[in-house]
């Protein structure tokens, strides 16, 4: 951050900056307007102290002409006098000072760069996009301008279509609303329509009411407005709640980033990105559940690669794992997303057939073996043995039961010749 201080007498000088020099700013020091003038058009500044007597112009003066550029608007800029009478205050507030300061009462100007400080747009760290509904396009330009200052472009909506159109092709960081619109729509209904949908659930809204409105606030926060601010809007309130929710929910989008990261890494094989035995059995434990006590058919396949070891001796271990990876997708293209798919050990796999009966997974299984021998996955030969049982609906049965049934099969399927699936009924 930088100051500019416009300040003939070196001692306060010093007393400025030795007061601004715990705020990390950059400062630049000049004596005259003129000066000032310059160092303005070179750096952008985001406070700026001007004594009231210079050589050249008066603070006020200086004042005058800064907000005359139009540019500089939220530029704090404090006056500095040793006089105090309240025509040189109005006059300085007149012209766009933000306020005077007396020389011997400097904490004050310590006091408005505490309120600044940590409410200037300058301390957000926002990009993105916003989407305004608002049926007023000058209230909509306006509100343009002051997102811009905190890094945000805005697209503006005049009705509800409008904005659900902008919505399909565009990601927002946040989503401003007015409450009473055009021809009858609210912003409440805009709000509530966004809930409705999984992809807006956690999308920030900010309601925008007007301040008499009590009613119409309570009612935005209930239909799932995240915040609300009220007109006439205030610069720093504005940026305070915007910056509060923007970075809420992006706290929010890294937790759920880690926690689904977490969760790949307990739940799925590195090498293949199947799941791992862990898991196999908690999915197994509720569809066999669930199997038993709605009579549902489930069935199970044991597969493993035939003379894996030869694949590791003959080409390595490396080309191994290749081959495994290109198995293991194989598999996934073969089954529906209901199936669960899982890496049991080294060159086993375990697959759990959703709804479906011995005949079925053995014709299932059947295709498997065949696309297995025709895949020749790093220019190698491989095929499978594969093991297929089915829970008996006679009885109640587990998981490990059905395991080993399906075990015991793929054992003979080994003994058989390889390549080969055995079938084995309850
Ligand atoms: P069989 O037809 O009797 O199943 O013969 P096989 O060689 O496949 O069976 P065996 O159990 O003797 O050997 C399995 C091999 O699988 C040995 C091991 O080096 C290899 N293997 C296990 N895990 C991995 C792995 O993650 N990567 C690679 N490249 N090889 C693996
Ligand atoms: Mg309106
Ligand atoms: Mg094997
Ligand atoms: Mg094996």
């Amino acid at each position: 951050m930088r100051a500019l201080i416009i300040e003939p007498s070196p001692t306060y000088q010093r007393i400025l900056s030795r007061m601004l020099e715990s705020y990390d700013f950059d400062i630049t020091f000049v004596d005259t307007a003129t000066a000032g003038f310059r160092a303005m058009r070179e750096h952008s500044f985001q406070f700026v102290c001007v004594a009231m007597y210079l050589a050249d112009l008066t603070g006020i003066e200086f004042c005058q002409h800064v907000r005359s550029e139009g540019q500089a608007k939220a530029l704090p800029i404090f006056i500095v006098t040793s006089e105090s009478n309240p025509e040189l205050l109005s006059s300085a507030l007149a012209a766009g000072a933000t306020d005077i300061v007396r020389k011997d009462d400097l904490p004050r100007l310590e006091e408005a760069l505490h309120a600044l400080i940590p409410l200037g747009p300058f301390r957000y760290n926002i990009s993105g996009k916003a989407l305004y509904l608002e049926d007023s396009l000058t209230v909509a330009k306006a509100t343009d301008a002051k997102l811009k200052r905190l890094g945000l472009s805005m697209d503006h909506a005049f009705s509800i279509q409008q904005a659900l159109e902008l919505l399909q092709h565009n990601k927002y960081e946040l989503i401003m609303t007015d409450i009473v619109l055009q021809d009858n729509e609210t912003g409440i209904d805009f709000i509530k329509q966004l809930r409705s949908e999984v992809r807006f659930q956690q999308t920030p809204i900010l309601a925008v009411t007007s301040l008499e409105s009590v009613n119409r606030r309570i009612l935005a926060l209930q239909s799932g407005a995240n915040d609300y601010i009220s007109k006439p809007v205030l610069d720093e309130e504005l940026f305070a709640r915007i910056n509060n929710l923007i970075s809420a929910n992006r706290l929010v989008d890294q937790l759920t980033r880690e926690r689904q990261r977490l969760l790949e890494l307990a739940t799925k094989d590195h090498l293949t990105g199947l799941y791992n035995r862990h898991f196999m059995g908690e999915v197994a434990k509720r569809r066999f559940a669930e199997a038993n006590k709605q009579q549902l058919p489930l069935s199970l396949l044991v597969i493993d690669i035939d003379h894996f070891k030869q694949v590791n001796d003959q080409h390595g271990h490396h080309i191994g794992d290749k081959v495994l990876k290109r198995l293991a997708e194989a598999l996934r293209e073969q089954f529906s997303e209901q199936d669960c798919i899982a890496r049991f050990g080294g060159e086993e796999f375990v697959v759990l057939l959703h709804q479906c009966d011995l005949t079925d997974a053995t014709a299932k299984a059947q295709q498997l073996c065949e696309r297995l021998q025709q895949l020749k996955p790093e220019g190698i030969a491989t095929s499978a043995s594969i093991g297929v049982t089915s829970l008996n609906p006679a009885q109640t049965e587990y998981f490990d039961e059905v395991f080993a049934r399906a075990d015991k099969a793929l054992y003979q399927a080994k003994q058989s010749g390889r390549n080969q699936v055995v079938a084995s009924s309850a």
